[in-house]
């Protein structure tokens, strides 16, 4: 669609639905919804082939995704191959990994740089209707007078050069990544909110042996570091760096990275006359959250409304899936052309209903994969008890299954079950391994923590407002 179009669509009323942000969850939310025929205005305010602050290994189930989607030929001719085997190492097990897949799955692993990925989504989503705005900021959303969001607020160029027009439409998605400006704007408020416990630094390096496509997995002491050939032939690395570490570890690039990353013998071997492409990339503050998901008129998708630890590489594959799920739920909900038989007010109410039902879905879904992407985030000697549910997985030919809870299609309880860690812990105690009584009892209590927030979430409001009173006795 031009920008007339765009005109003429908001004469006519404006869109059926406003999609901010278009990267992973927003174009293809937007790609899904204009080939249903919805019409869809995707705005963003980075430039087109703009990169962003991101590692981008994603898994089988991704890869099944932008099949269907139509675009993984298109990523495969960027020369990024897909990566079928992975070398794991967890404490003092390593294997070596044939990666889960299922009969019609295109492959395991990829990694494409995101400049290089994201417009590809964009460009599926203009190819199926969809109109694009990019350079264009959301600052905020309209409102109707009975609170309902109806549209949002635009701005393009700077200065002198600034203007600002609204645009409206049947529903407004933020798909505006971690720091959303439509979360802020709705007053989405947070929950289940963990700040970050290492920093992260990665880089790109050419020609090293990349041989057989290998995905390194190497967490171990207090050292993680994963290694993946990526677009264009490159290799891509990607170290956890202690916070206290990172102002040393800043000043020492690219040498920091670089001998961190050869700390892992296999990506070493990889590494041999490798050299180093463009300036190492890093994010050293985050927190993990989930925000509210919807409310009257509004809805939030992939990072906007729910970010975990980088370090379990789900962010991207599960961009995709809330995608697809809400994309059905839309369909079912947002007659094409407005033809809204049921009524207007009685509509909107089925449809925020239905985006409430979505929301409490992908807390439930999402909810043990992001509490294992807080422990998997953090340089704390790991229980010796994962290690040695490890090995007996090796013993009986299973271990690969682990690599099931990242093509999110097996949760951590069905990997880590009571069984297995049973059977470890009593491995352990006839070793004379006692610690591993407490260890035991740390992660159960964890666990029954976890759970009683997921039935009564602590919102972040709520929680800097306790820290203003003080400790509970001291007013
Ligand atoms: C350091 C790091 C490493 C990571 N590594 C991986 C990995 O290896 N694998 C993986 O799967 N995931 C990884 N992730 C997570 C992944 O980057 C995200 O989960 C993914 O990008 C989510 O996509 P999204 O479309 O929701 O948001 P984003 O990719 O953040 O896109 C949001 C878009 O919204 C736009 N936007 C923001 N505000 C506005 C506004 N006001 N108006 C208009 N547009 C706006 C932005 O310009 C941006 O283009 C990593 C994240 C980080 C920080």
């Amino acid at each position: 669609m031009s920008g007339k179009d765009e005109q003429s669509t908001a004469a006519a009323g404006g869109f059926d639905v406003i999609v901010v942000g278009a990267r992973c969850a927003g174009a293809s939310l937007a790609t899904l919804l204009a080939r249903r025929g919805l019409s869809v205005c995707l705005v963003d305010k980075a430039a087109p082939s703009e990169d962003t602050p991101s590692t981008h290994i994603f898994e089988a189930d991704a890869l099944a995704f932008l099949d269907e989607l139509g675009v993984l030929d298109e990523l495969r001719g960027l020369g990024a191959p897909l990566v079928a085997r992975a070398d794991a190492r967890v404490g003092d097990v390593r294997w070596p990994v044939t990666w889960p897949v299922r009969p019609g799955d295109p492959g395991g692993v990829m990694s494409v740089r995101r400049f290089r990925l994201d417009p590809v989504l964009a460009r599926a989503a203009q190819a199926a209707g969809a109109t694009l705005l990019t350079e264009t900021a959301v600052t905020d959303v309209l409102r109707a007078p009975d609170g309902r969001v109806e549209g949002v607020r635009l701005a393009q160029g700077g200065g002198a050069r600034r203007t600002e027009r609204e645009l409206r439409a049947r529903l407004v998605v933020g798909a505006d990544g971690r720091g959303s400006t439509v979360a802020r704007a709705c007053g989405a408020r947070a929950y289940h909110v963990s700040p970050n416990r290492f920093a992260l630094f990665w880089g790109y390096f050419a020609h090293a042996r990349i041989g057989e496509p290998t995905f390194t997995f190497h967490r171990w002491a207090d050292r993680v570091v994963l290694g993946c050939p990526t677009d264009d032939g490159l290799y891509q690395v990607q170290v956890g760096v202690d916070p206290a570490r990172v102002r040393e570890f800043r000043a020492g690039l690219p040498g920091s990275l670089l001998e961190y990353a050869r700390s892992c013998p296999p990506v070493a071997e990889t590494l041999r006359g490798a050299e180093p492409v463009g300036e190492p990339g890093a994010v050293t503050h985050w927190k993990g959250c989930f925000r509210e998901a919807s409310g009257p008129g509004w809805v939030l998708v992939g990072d906007a409304g729910h970010f975990k630890d980088p370090t379990a590489g789900r962010g991207i594959g599960d961009a995709f899936l809330q995608a697809g799920s809400l994309a059905e739920v839309l369909a079912g909900h947002l007659p094409v052309d407005g033809d809204d038989t049921g009524g207007g007010d009685a509509s909107a109410r089925r449809l925020d209903a239905a985006l409430a039902s979505w929301g409490a879905w992908r807390d439930r879904e999402f909810a043990e994969p992001y509490w294992f992407a807080v422990d998997i985030g953090s340089l704390d000697p790991l229980p010796s008890v994962l290690p040695e549910v490890l090995r007996g997985m090796r013993r009986a030919g299973t271990a690969d299954r682990l690599f099931d809870l990242v093509n999110h299609r097996a949760r951590p309880s069905d990997v880590l079950t009571g069984p297995r860690v049973l059977g470890a812990v009593a491995r352990l105690l006839a070793r004379g391994r006692f610690g591993v009584l407490r260890e035991a009892a740390d992660v159960a209590r964890l666990a029954r923590e976890r759970r009683a927030l997921e039935r009564r979430p602590r919102y972040e409001a709520d929680r800097a407002r306790d820290r203003q009173r003080g400790p509970a006795g001291s007013r």
